[in-house]
């Protein structure tokens, strides 16, 4: 019987998925979405209804119902301007690529010096993600309430910095009771998207990783529930 050689690449593709596997960690950043979630004052809570249920259907099936902007999600521009992209114009390549994580300092100057840092560094990311440890309050009536910020100066420099998008564990860039949006408009309008309530930040402060953001493929969304990988490589995972 003749023995079919495999090719040399079929052995290269097998050592390197194993050794991506042993050398590559994923961290979840993302909250589930659950009837009950907190969700932004003012914004309905997710329904989540039994349609089918497999001891009397045979199979299972849930209906659900959110606001676009429940749980882990992303603001278009289309969420604070009429004429604004929606968010499935942006190519699927927008969501996957290099970010930095910055604990953000309560202080300005603190703030500036670890953007001005990474600005020198020119090491630009394509995220830049905020941790803040504000979710700890998830879940408490405190977490809508006076929630780490940017400082305006922080956000001209992160302008500079012209990230595809930026992200933090809080619930938004702007305080609940300042309906004018500042940051959000500031952002949007240079096509910076904004990632809001993430979790899982703390192991990732000071680090460059990989990021996947992946929001709903909703039509002409003005935001969308997201699911979000950090995704780090032995480097990462060797540093203390
Ligand atoms: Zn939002």
């Amino acid at each position: 019987m003749l023995k079919r050689e495999l090719p040399v690449s079929f052995y290269f593709r097998i050592f390197t998925f194993f050794f991506y596997k042993m050398t590559t960690k994923i961290i979840d950043l993302s909250h589930p979405i659950a009837a009950g979630m907190p969700v932004y004052p003012g914004t309905p809570a997710p329904v989540v209804k039994t349609l089918a249920q497999i001891a009397s259907d045979g199979y299972r099936e849930d209906s659900l119902a959110l606001s676009s902007h429940t749980g882990t999600h992303i603001d278009a521009p289309a969420h604070v301007f009429l004429d604004g992209a929606s968010l499935d114009q942006y190519p699927p390549e927008t969501f996957l690529g290099t970010a930095f994580c910055m604990a953000l300092l309560p202080e300005e100057s603190l703030q500036l010096e670890v953007l001005r840092w990474l600005l020198e560094a020119e090491k630009a990311p394509d995220f830049i993600l905020f941790y803040t440890a504000w979710e700890q309050c998830w879940g408490t009536p405190a977490y809508f309430d006076q929630y780490p910020m940017l400082h305006r100066q922080s956000a001209e420099l992160i302008g500079s910095l012209s990230p595809r998008a930026i992200g933090i564990d809080a619930p938004s860039f702007d305080r609940v009771s300042d309906t004018a949006y500042p940051l959000h408009r500031f952002f949007l309008a240079k096509n910076i998207l904004l990632i809001e309530n993430m979790c899982g930040l703390k192991p990732l402060a000071g680090q460059f990783f990989t990021l996947l953001c992946a929001p709903l493929p909703l039509a002409e969304a003005d935001g969308a529930p997201a699911r979000i990988f950090a995704v780090l490589d032995h480097e990462n995972i060797e540093r203390p």
